[in-house]
């Protein structure tokens, strides 16, 4: 049984209802109190009134993330500051931070989607969970928090990082549940057995792992070093944090609150609505949010939709797991690559590499040059040089074959590359701008 049947549930026809009443008020609420809305209301000639049905927001413009930099800090914010609770802001993984101000029914409605979100991981009253996400100015932190209050699971705010003492919580507190980035979830495990107390020995039973890309293969690994369920948990700072999109016991994607976030995809160059299935960009709107409700947020991140049903019993619809956002997205020579494309086909090498990578991009002549640092076991480099070069060879020629790039693959010696504590950085880009 889902947390909220009544919306979890609900029947499409009714949901789009809903979604229109919610999308006119939210499009008045906007016009009314924030100039940058009014304006481009009126230059592309639209109100609320035109909006007939849920597709008719095709009508309305795109607010994109330079629109909120242009903005900052409140431009974009639409009641006055004596009604903000709460003010969050973006990791700034791209660039100047982004605002985020909440309402206190915004934060209501913040913890509403997040407990759903958990509930649907499985996490229910007597689940003591460790929040390793985080804590602060990043929305990961406090919103999971509120999330498992809501359900009235006992919450330990950790927060990320002091890795050992992480671990001797987990272990002494017992904790059922962990809640980090899935990159600090497979640091976590690492420094566990190499401290002698394996999270696997311990009563840990579920992951809820978000705010970055991640690829099955990953979730493999951490299910298999933890001994636990894997769960991926879907938002952005702009929309008002994780708790978006959620999966649940079927994990065949992320079910969408779209009660609360009108969902669209696109094609990124053209801007024309993609059909259920097909690649695109996700574009969101907030319908429910108050003291900053995107119109139609252009979120670069790339994915699919369906509405096929789900054997859980929801009826929200899914979107695929993220593979990356169109920023992360490497052109070498004219090949389009996603570092979640390369985590996939690294992973298959597993018997001679743990999955931590570094790709670091660099100019040579006129050619772009893909270099793949990744850590080779302490087996194979036991073995001598000769074996190390072997396994280099062997992974640069499968990924060549398969992703259609030259690259060159270094294996680093263990322990050779900064383990994350939040978002893993797996790019650097060292082609002159
Ligand atoms: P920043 O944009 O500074 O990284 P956020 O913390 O708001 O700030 O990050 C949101 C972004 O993180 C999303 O747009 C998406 O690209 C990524 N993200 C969040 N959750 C996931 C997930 N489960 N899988 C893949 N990517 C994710
Ligand atoms: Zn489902």
């Amino acid at each position: 049984m889902p947390w909220n049947d009544e919306f979890e549930c609900m029947p499409l026809e009714e949901m789009q209802k809903f979604q229109l009443a919610k999308l006119k008020e939210t499009v008045n609420w906007v016009m009314e109190r924030v100039p940058f809305y009014r304006k481009k209301m009126e230059e592309a000639g639209v109100k609320a009134d035109d909006l007939k049905s849920v597709a008719d927001i095709r009508k309305l413009p795109f607010t994109v993330k330079n629109d909120l930099r242009d903005n900052y800090p409140f431009g974009l914010c639409a009641v006055p500051m004596n009604e903000v609770v709460r003010i969050h802001c973006s990791s700034g993984t791209t660039g100047k931070p982004i605002t985020g101000p909440y309402t206190a029914d915004d934060i209501d409605q913040w913890a509403e989607c997040m407990a759903r979100d958990l509930w649907a991981a499985g996490l229910r009253k007597g689940d003591i969970v460790q929040n390793a996400y985080g804590m602060g100015l990043f929305t990961g932190g406090l919103g999971f928090h509120q999330g498992a209050t809501k359900i009235g699971c006992a919450v330990v705010p950790t927060s990320s990082g002091m890795t050992e003492r992480q671990i001797m919580l987990m272990r002494d507190f017992g904790a059922t549940a962990l809640f980090s980035t899935p990159s600090y979830a497979l640091t976590i495990a690492e420094r566990a057995e190499e401290m002698g107390m394996p999270v696997k020995d311990m009563p840990l039973r579920v992951g809820c792992f978000g705010a970055e890309p991640w690829s099955e293969a990953m979730r493999d690994e951490i299910e298999r070093k933890m001994g636990i369920m894997a769960m991926n948990t879907y938002g952005l700072t702009e929309l008002g944090g994780p708790g978006m999109a959620f999966e649940c016991e079927a994990r065949n994607g992320l079910h969408i609150n779209e009660d609360h976030f009108l969902v669209e995809i696109i094609d990124p160059v053209t801007f024309e609505p993609v059909s259920d299935g097909q690649r695109g960009e996700m574009v969101l709107t907030a319908i429910q949010r108050r003291a900053m409700p995107l119109i139609r947020f252009r979120t670069k991140d790339i994915t699919t939709l369906t509405r096929e049903r789900c054997s859980c019993g929801r009826t929200l619809v899914r979107m695929d797991r993220i593979t990356g956002r169109t920023d992360d997205m490497l052109i070498i020579n004219g090949v389009n690559v996603f570092p979640s494309q390369v985590e996939s086909l690294l992973s298959e090498f597993n018997d001679e590499i743990v999955l931590q990578y570094l790709l670091v991009v660099r100019k040579k002549k006129h050619l772009d040059e893909l270099i793949i640092r990744v850590e080779g076991k302490k087996e194979v480099f036991e073995a001598g040089p000769g074996k190390v070069t072997h396994v280099e060879k062997k992974i640069t020629e499968h990924i060549k074959g398969v992703a259609g790039v030259g690259v060159t693959v270094e294996l680093v010696e263990p322990k050779g590359l900064v383990r994350s504590e939040g978002k893993a950085l797996r790019v650097v880009d060292e082609r002159p701008k």
